[in-house]
């Protein structure tokens, strides 16, 4: 019998995971995230990141991190709680609250941090939740943290939530919705003007996680409450710092209730550190940046808008995207990897995504547009997709 800490078990289930071909090492990036990266020593035009606004490298960042790194020094050195809470973690969910026209906002290591310390900590026994099939990894966690009942509608499917919702809700003493305000593998925008409503009329409470809808959707990237309208409406707005804003946090926008509550009972406040001052510094300026022009949020869309258009006319299918999210659906989970490292081998990093992360047969590459790209990156990407796409008889027609 092999000895159990040589982890053999593990060890098989990582054999396994090469019989089935879903084995990978970490591409290594020798430099900044940005449009053109150096990646495993090679130059490529880079459609994976989640940097939609070019924020991840941006001098006013870096300059707001350099600036707070000098005034609070390197870490927080305690949980808020006890000596942690900095001058600046006050300024930036302040500065948070008035870009989200909230009244509070409360932050948060990560998104998923966010979710996993928030969800428990505003249910609790007898209440219920009802969640998207399609939402995110991190709202799966919190949901399982919490003591509530759980139930899952089909996605976007408004009958079906509806359908829970009269069927339960005399059961329970809270009903709380969560759904992604952005879904980030097909791009589609939650049908929250819907979802609200039905909330209203069963007197159920509102989560949206906007991570892919922050920086992006609404007035100069306020996200999806703002693009519909609906503030004052959602009862928690969850966003990222990480993607759009290009540093790394999460936070909850909503009342000053919640702030407080929140500030006693979120586990992740209690126990971990809080972000450290450079990270909250970088965040100030991205705020700011965005409070001053609309210029960024205006070239995402421009940039997505044309690059989607390219793609289109050459007749891939880029599915149900309405956000800069632009999948390119292939089908076959092999051939999906093969489209990808032909387009890398070109020189364009795109990744593969295929089950179990989207449904069997609907593998595709999922290319992620960002301000940052130039029109001659875009043109030479959507030229690569065409000359790979037609070797590969994915593009009808080729010659
Ligand atoms: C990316 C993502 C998160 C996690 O955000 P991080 O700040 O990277 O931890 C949470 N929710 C959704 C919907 C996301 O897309």
């Amino acid at each position: 019998m092999s000895n159990v800490h040589e982890l053999g078990f593990l060890r098989e289930k990582i054999e396994a995971l090469k019989e089935q071909g879903v084995y990978r090492k970490l591409p290594v990036l020798q430099g900044a995230n940005e449009a053109k990266i150096l990646l495993d020593g090679k130059e490529v035009i880079n459609l994976s990141s989640n940097n939609y606004l070019g924020f991840a490298n941006h001098p006013r960042l870096k300059q707001g991190a350099i600036s707070a790194v000098e005034k609070y020094g390197a870490g927080a050195g305690a949980v808020r709680t006890i000596v942690g809470n900095m001058a600046i973690h006050e300024e930036l969910e302040k500065l948070l609250a008035e870009f989200k026209r909230e009244e509070a906002v409360f932050i948060y290591q990560s998104g998923f941090n966010c979710n996993a310390g928030t969800i428990q900590a505003i249910t609790d026994k007898g209440d219920l939740i009802i969640s998207d099939e399609l939402n995110h990894a991190s709202i799966i966690d919190g949901v399982r943290l919490s003591r509530a009942d759980r139930a899952v509608f089909r996605h976007s499917d408004m009958d079906h939530l509806e359908q829970i919702l009269a069927e339960k809700r005399q059961e329970y003493n809270n009903v709380l919705i969560i759904t992604d305000g952005v879904f980030s593998m097909d791009g589609d925008i939650a049908k929250l003007p819907e979802i609200v409503e039905l909330a209203e009329k069963y007197e159920a409470l509102t989560y949206v996680d906007d991570a892919h809808g922050s920086g992006v959707l609404g007035e100069s990237g306020r996200g999806t409450v703002d693009h519909f309208g609906l503030q004052g409406r959602v009862d928690f707005t969850i966003g990222t710092l990480s993607k759009a804003i290009g540093v790394v946090g999460g936070y909850v926008a909503g009342s000053k209730t919640m702030y407080e509550w929140l500030n006693h009972r979120s586990r992740p406040v209690l126990f971990s550190t809080t972000l450290p001052p450079a990270a909250a510094g970088a965040i100030i300026e991205a705020i700011k940046m965005l409070m001053e022009t609309t210029e960024y949020t205006d070239r995402l869309w421009e940039n997505a808008n044309y690059f989607k258009q390219g793609l289109g006319q050459l007749g891939f299918n880029t599915g149900q995207s309405e956000t800069p999210i632009t999948p390119v659906i292939i089908g076959d989970e092999a051939k999906t990897m093969e489209f990808s490292q032909q387009l890398l081998e070109k020189g364009v990093f795109v990744s593969g995504i295929v089950f179990p992360t989207v449904p069997r047969g609907t593998g595709r590459v999922r290319c992620m547009v960002t301000a940052a790209h130039s029109k001659e990156q875009l043109d030479q990407a959507v030229e690569i997709f065409e000359q790979v796409g037609q070797k590969m008889g994915i593009l009808a027609g080729g010659h």
